[in-house]
């Protein structure tokens, strides 16, 4: 029983954990900053990723996301703790996403270089029916294919909805509330939450260069990401835009943490 409930739970994180490699570099530093360019088959499966684990319509994320840098904290922010206390937006950051995320009149706004395709409209925009297709492969896999009873899985696709919830959560609400500001800019470092979503927890460096595909910019700093999307680059899945390091205008480094 307790073994069964550790590996629900180890399978639950590994799931998250690639639904979160897949938002920071297809959703975040892919579609919503085009600091790298997903193309082909690699494009395909994040796509499908992004469906079935998600349940996110990329251009919606894209554009939510793009109004929280043109507004970082003041009014017009989608989910900012500053405005809304950081209990509110980790709890509720679905909620707020949403708000945005389901106006169109938004969407065209911030996305509009997102085209949705014909397979979007049809299939991938059903969120439940990509839900349905990942928890219904799992059950597969873990309860026909292993033997595993049926609540496993179930644990298991449980447990990857609280965690990645609760940390996209995090990244918006501790990530503009409490850590270091290396830089000029609202948003904070933590490296436990950079080391739990993929980098995305060096938050204050990416709203100083937004346009990075690199989030650690400072010594003792590892953005887990960043490896792998050199090595898919070398492999040619995918294209940074740049290479180097672009800082913001008016990103201004402090001369001291603050
Ligand atoms: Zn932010
Ligand atoms: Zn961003």
């Amino acid at each position: 029983m307790l073994a069964n409930i550790i590996i629900a739970m180890v399978i639950g994180l590994g799931i998250t954990q690639a639904a979160n490699l897949v938002t920071t570099i297809y959703l975040h530093r892919g579609l919503a900053h085009r600091a790298v360019n997903v193309s082909g088959p690699m494009a395909v499966l994040c796509r499908f990723i992004v469906w079935t684990s998600m349940g996110i319509r990329p251009r919606q994320w894209a554009a939510v996301h793009r109004k929280h840098h043109a507004f970082t904290d003041v009014e017009g922010d989608p989910h900012s703790p500053i405005l809304l206390g950081w209990r509110r937006v980790q709890l509720t950051n679905v909620v707020l996403y949403r708000r945005v995320a389901r106006n169109p009149i938004e969407v065209r706004r911030y996305a509009r270089d997102i085209e949705a395709t014909k397979l979007d409209l049809y299939l991938l925009d059903h969120a439940a029916i990509g839900l349905g297709l990942g928890t219904t492969a799992l059950v597969l896999v873990m309860s026909v294919l292993f033997g595993f009873p049926m609540w496993v899985p179930l644990l298991a696709a449980g447990t990857h909805v609280v965690l990645y919830l609760g940390l996209s959560g995090s990244v918006n609400s501790i990530g503009h509330t409490f850590g270091r500001r290396p830089y000029d800019n609202s948003a904070t470092n933590l490296h436990w939450l950079a080391m739990l979503t993929c980098g995305e927890g060096y938050h204050n460096n990416h709203h100083a260069a937004p346009t990075s595909a690199r989030f650690s910019l400072n010594r003792h700093e590892f953005d887990p990401a960043w490896p792998i999307i050199r090595f898919a680059g070398r492999l040619g899945l995918l294209k940074v835009r740049h290479s180097e390091v672009k800082f913001a205008a008016g990103a201004r480094r402090h001369t001291e943490a603050a």
